[in-house]
């Protein structure tokens, strides 16, 4: 990457492709001819729906998203999905089942209580979300309405390596996949509705992407605000109202970008690599540096650790960013350091990271 970036371990919004933003610079103020930037575009003019139109059909390549689902460019971040979910696909008294391995999951289904009747079918708090469940021992309840993942717990650092098969009677899955969101290969038609931010893997923040089976939508509670509804926005190709038309626009440039480099099977080889080095150097430290996570669960994704000499953890932040690695700080519940090395995060920033964590521990051991 050039010179005068950092290496940007933030858990979001994210680093994102340099390419792709020199790419974005280069059209930033005439949009390919159009003596316009994509800021300034009407969101029915041709131009910018050719924008949308890509961006959705390379997610839909990207994902091999079957036909079956609609794709939805939203806003209000994954937040709103945590109430627009119950809102569209129960009654107020429906139960659901929520899976809880970390704060995401958490809040999910805290907002799910404002609209039916969620139950913790499973919680990882007693171990300090450290963990994910076995799928034989859960107890779904068969008149749930779905059962709510959380595929990758942001701040936790665990991540479903596979799914647990929902056995409520509309075998309805749904996930939080805002922050391992194509960084692998997944199986869509296993889910009745996939969400995410884009601000992690795929883009700016302000957009809000939902993959949802057709044939769930039309239900919603009647007190579900126009902006909430997927009736309104599938039949309105995300075009109802004014969408994020900046955002979407360099959701697309990521999209591009992605398949450019082979798709998500190459993707996901990337995201190992670099995973593994990073947690191998945890590993190897001796207990200097200590990763709470099970390993057969450590996500790809974000990588909490602490120090064993917890009082040098201020001082490794410090030392890092001096040296262009910066928001290694874990966030503020949890404490310690976390490195989030989304898909745009190149190997080279990983090494850097491991050759100073190694560096900082022969001058601190
Ligand atoms: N879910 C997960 C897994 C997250 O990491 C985040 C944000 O970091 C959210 C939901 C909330 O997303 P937003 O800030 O887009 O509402």
């Amino acid at each position: 990457q050039s010179l005068d970036r950092v290496f940007n371990f933030a858990a979001g919004p994210a680093t994102l492709p340099e390419n792709m933003l020199k790419k974005a610079e280069s059209e930033l103020y005439n949009w390919r001819g159009s003596g316009m930037s994509v800021m300034e575009m009407s969101h029915r003019g041709k131009e910018f729906l050719s924008i949308i139109q890509k961006a959705e059909s390379d997610l839909r390549a990207l994902l091999n998203i079957p036909e079956e689902y609609a794709v939805l460019f939203l806003q209000g971040g994954a937040t709103s999905q945590f109430a627009a979910i119950p809102l569209n696909l129960c009654k107020r008294d429906d139960p659901v089942d929520y899976v809880v391995t970390g704060s995401w999951g958490d809040k999910a289904f805290k907002e799910a209580q404002k609209f039916c009747k969620p139950s913790v079918i499973w919680s990882g708090k007693s171990e300090k979300y450290t963990k994910i469940p076995s799928f034989d021992g859960l107890e779904q309840n068969p008149d749930a309405k779905y059962l709510h993942i959380c595929a990758n717990e942001t701040i936790h650092g665990v991540e479903f390596k596979d799914y647990p098969t929902p056995k409520n009677n509309d075998r309805l899955l749904i996930a939080d996949m805002s922050s391992n969101f194509c960084s692998k290969p997944v199986d869509v038609s296993k889910f009745g509705l996939i969400y995410a931010g884009a601000q992690k893997n795929v883009g700016p923040s302000g957009v809000t992407i939902v993959i949802v089976r057709k044939d769930l939508i039309g239900n919603a509670q009647e007190i579900t605000p126009i902006m909430f509804d997927y009736k309104i926005h599938v039949e309105n190709n995300s075009l109802y109202n004014t969408p994020p038309c900046y955002g979407i626009y360099m959701c697309g440039l990521v999209f591009e970008d992605l398949l450019a480099q082979g798709g998500l099977k190459e993707v996901e080889k990337k995201n190992i690599k670099k995973a593994q080095i990073l947690y191998d150097a945890i590993d190897e430290s001796n207990g200097f540096y200590r990763c709470p996570v099970e390993k057969s669960v450590r996500s790809l994704m974000n990588v909490p650790f602490t120090l064993e000499k917890s009082d040098l953890e201020a001082e490794f932040v410090k030392e890092a960013a001096k040296e262009k690695m910066v928001q290694l700080k874990g966030h503020r519940s949890v404490g310690g350091m976390r490195a989030s090395i989304y898909n745009a995060m190149p190997l080279a920033g990983v090494e850097k990271l491991v050759a100073f964590m190694k560096d900082f521990q022969a001058r601190h051991a």
